[in-house]
């Protein structure tokens, strides 16, 4: 397994003196898509959203005494009705990316801090999102469950929810995804991301542990903190409940450090290995988004929106390290 990085070094001139920046290009090991580490730092002071609270709760769709008038119904595998599991509900999605295209709303309340969010509202949805998936019809799909959190993770909806959405045809990433996995079972014999945990768990990227699951920074980060989780169990539709909670155990920790960084905004997706083949393993990759607030900025812009680069400002292995030491306590 290659970890391949290439630095840069730009000089510049700040008042009579020169400054050096360290620019390092770094080499995803499977996909060898490429992601850049600058030298630069979060302003972290985007104002408070109290208003924006209120305001978008007064129309929200998700909202306990709105979501059954106002979602979408799923008339084939759910029949026309919501499905519930505690203060989750699942729903079809009004506005489908994809064949089968869902919302799983995931709290009662309209918004939470991160550090509010519990294991059991992400156990529940993944539960639903088993029943759905095991309801299909035969033939390939696929599925990935991922959550936009808060409008600089670029969601519509402030109400905590995630989106499960299961398509015939693959995404672009996901078609590199899938090729590259192949690819490497082919040479080595084994799923990459069961390498890739055996290759980092004495390193310097390695977190730690959940139930099952076992959690560490990207080496290429796709965005601010960027940690991928790694389960056990391989197919998600097949996982246990122990295997689901030790994934959603997992993402409160993170959740709560991301907190501790003062980020409030997160995007994650599970990559599901469900009928695809046992060179894929089923995987979650999750990455903070610059903090939401009055005066927020979008961290996506032209270098990822047309050329893929991936853009981050800090290093995977100082992350890790930090995480680490307060894993088991968050
Ligand atoms: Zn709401």
């Amino acid at each position: 397994m290659e970890f391949r990085k290439e630095v840069e070094v730009a000089k510049i001139l700040v008042a009579d003196k020169i400054i050096e920046s360290r620019i390092e290009i770094r080499f995803d090991p499977l996909t060898l898509q490429t992601s850049r580490i600058i030298n630069k730092s979060l302003n972290m002071n985007f104002g408070e959203f109290d208003e924006e609270i209120a305001s978008s709760k007064s129309w929200c769709p998700f909202c306990s005494e709105k979501v059954e008038a106002m979602a979408a119904r799923d008339p084939e595998i759910m029949k026309a009705k919501l499905w519930r599991r505690g203060e989750t509900i699942l729903f079809a999605n009004l506005m489908p990316y994809a064949k089968y295209s869902l919302i799983a709303r995931l709290t009662d309340e309209h918004y939470l801090k991160l550090s509010e969010f519990r294991a059991q509202h992400f156990f529940d949805a993944f539960k639903l999102a088993q029943d759905y998936i095991s309801d299909l019809p035969e033939g390939k799909f696929y599925i990935t469950i991922g959550m936009n959190y808060l409008k600089s993770a670029g969601s519509s909806i402030m109400h905590p929810h995630l989106q499960i959405v299961i398509s015939e045809n693959s995404t672009d990433y996901v078609a590199r995804l899938e090729w590259s996995a192949l690819e490497y079972k082919e040479q080595k014999g084994k799923d990459f991301w069961t390498d890739l945990v055996n290759f980092e768990k004495e390193g310097d990227r390695y977190v730690g542990r959940t139930e099952k699951t076992e959690w560490l920074a990207a080496f290429a980060p796709k965005g601010f903190y960027h940690f991928i989780g790694i389960p056990e169990e391989w197919e998600f539709v097949k996982m246990s409940e122990k295997q689901l909670y030790g994934i959603a155990t997992g993402l409160i920790k993170i959740l709560r450090f991301y907190e501790k960084k003062g980020m409030n905004s997160f995007n994650f997706i599970l990559f599901c290995a469900d009928r695809i083949g046992d060179h894929f393993r089923t995987n979650l990759n999750i990455v903070a988004r610059s903090p939401f607030g009055k005066y927020y900025w979008c961290d996506v812009f032209f270098p990822k929106m047309f050329q893929d680069e991936s853009i981050t400002f800090f290093t995977p292995e100082e992350y890790a390290k930090e995480l680490k030491e307060v894993w088991n306590e968050i």
